[in-house]
This record gives C-alpha cells, structure tokens and sequence, in this order.
C-alpha cells in the first residue's frame, strides 16, 4: 500500500524555481507515496499548513522551497513524530546543505524513498523554533532590512548587498552574553553581533558557527566583539570557510542555554526573521524534529 505523504509547496520560493523542481521530484515518488499537495500562500501560511499536516498524522511532510519554507514548516511541526523531508529547492538552501541533501530533485526524492529519519535538536527564543541560527546585532538588523524589503531573495548575493548598506550606518552595541547556568561574569562588551547557533550556515553558506551540531543537545554560540568596518570586511570572506573564529575579538563557546542582555532596541532574528529584541533566551530543544537524510 502507498504511504500518505503531505506536500507543502512555496510556489514563490527560488523565483519559482521550486515548482519546476517540484515536478521534477514528483512522479520518482509517486509510487511509493500518495501525495497531497498545499500551496502556502503567504508568510505564516506553511506553519499553519503544517500544524493541520501534522494532525493528520502522515508517513511524511514534504517541505518545498529554501530555508524560510523550512523554517515556517518546522515551527508547525516541532515536538511531534512526523517525519519531514526537505526539498530544497529555495534560494538559500542552508539547513538542507548541513544535512546533506542536495538541490536536486533526484537525490532529495531518493532521500525521502531511502527512508531514513533522524532525530535532531532545534533552537528556541522568544517562542520560535529555528533550524540554523539565530542571534542579535548586526545581522539581526541586516535582517530586518532584508524582511522589509519584500524578500526578494536571501541568496548570499542579496544578503551580501544588505549587508554592506547595513555596515555603513549600523554601530556595535553593548551586550552581555552569558551561557545559561553559568557561574562566571557575563561576556560583555561592544559587540558586532552574537549568534547561538543549532546548525553551522546561515545566509546563503555563511559559515556563522562551524561546528555546529544539530544532535548534541547544545548551541553553539559565536561572539563578534567590537570590530572595526576594515576588520568587518576582511573577517567577512572568512566567514564562509568558518575561519573567522581564529581571529581576534572573536570569542565561541557551547551551552544548552544561552542568555544575552542588551539595548531593548536591538532585534532578535531566529533564521534571519526578526522575532522580538533583547533580552533574549536562546535554548535548546534537543530531538525535536524528525528529518529525513541521506543513507549510507
Ligand atoms: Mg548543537
């Protein structure tokens, strides 16, 4: 008997890319996988869709789109036993990439009929759950500009763009970050940004936290200190190596929990959407999602 698969489609993710590639995916499923197919409409839409998906108790979700589509549908998801699997057919295909699943229609189809499922840890502040990174500072702000903007894509090209207006008015703030449960004194200081961290890429392939793990039960957090525009833009090319963390004024650590304080102005982003400012608790939720990922 074919299994019962729900499909949540963004149909504007990728420029719609994601449709075609959708089609594509499609009939390598067919057989194995009655599909049942959603289109979300609007943002907020796939975590509703997902909510009502899950109720439904199906053999999987299909989530179709890049990693706002991901993020929308593990929020209508978390905590439960469905297992989703991701087609990562968006613009920035972020926590699929830390997972292994390629943008392609034919491997994230054989990853779905592979069947095999993993439990992994998600983020949580301010009541969302996030899949990658979350944080304060300048990327939060860069976010905020991006989400107001329309989303025209958050590719690393045009996040790279925000980025650099960004950079030329934003100043580094005060903030304390303190791993939760913590004896010692707080890290405080002027920072660029801090980001807590569930999976290593964010924004297109940056490589915010590099060790990141999605199954170890803890955050990462990284700390950018109080650099100058010259050391932002020589850091900025490291960041998608990962090799950032080496240099000076850049401090990292890993904790169930993470506290940050600082001006109630600053936004707090969790996968680049602005969810409320500081202060902010950044917490673990370890195996809260069920995922599908590549065999062998
Ligand atoms: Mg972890």
């Amino acid at each position: 008997m074919r299994r019962r698969a729900l499909v949540l489609v963004n149909p504007k993710a990728g420029a719609g890319r994601a449709v075609k590639a959708w089609k594509a995916a499609r009939p390598l499923l067919a057989e194995a996988f009655a599909l049942e197919e959603w289109s979300s409409e609007r943002p907020g839409h796939a975590t509703e869709l997902a909510e009502r998906a899950r109720k439904l108790a199906p053999d999987a979700v299909l989530a179709v789109g890049g990693d706002g589509t991901v993020h929308e549908v593990v929020n209508g998801l978390a905590g439960s036993d469905v297992p989703l699997a991701i087609f990562p057919f968006g613009t920035g295909n972020d926590f699929a990439r830390a997972l292994g699943v390629r943008p392609d229609p034919r491997q994230a189809a054989a990853v779905l009929l592979g069947g095999r499922t993993r439990r992994v840890d998600l983020g949580r502040v301010h009541g969302h759950y996030y899949v990658q990174v979350a944080g304060t500072g300048f990327d939060a702000v860069v976010a905020a500009r991006v989400n107001a903007s329309g989303r025209a894509g958050t590719g690393a090209v045009t996040y790279v763009r925000h980025l650099l207006a960004t950079l030329l008015a934003y100043r580094n703030r005060p903030a304390a970050l303190r791993p939760a449960g913590s004896a010692a004194p707080p890290a405080a200081g002027p920072i660029l940004l801090i980001a807590v961290a569930n999976t290593p890429y964010y924004a297109g392939g940056m490589k915010i936290c590099p060790e990141a793990s999605p199954e170890d039960g803890l955050l990462d957090w990284c700390r950018i200190g109080d650099l100058t525009r010259i050391e932002v833009l020589r850091a900025l090319p490291l960041v998608f190596s990962g090799r950032h963390v080496r240099l000076p004024k850049i401090d990292t650590g890993r904790a169930p929990a993470v506290e940050v304080d600082g001006p109630p102005d600053l936004p707090v982003h969790a996968d680049g959407e602005v969810v409320g400012h500081l202060p902010a608790r950044f917490e673990c939720a370890p195996k809260a999602l069920t995922v599908f990922v590549p065999g062998g």
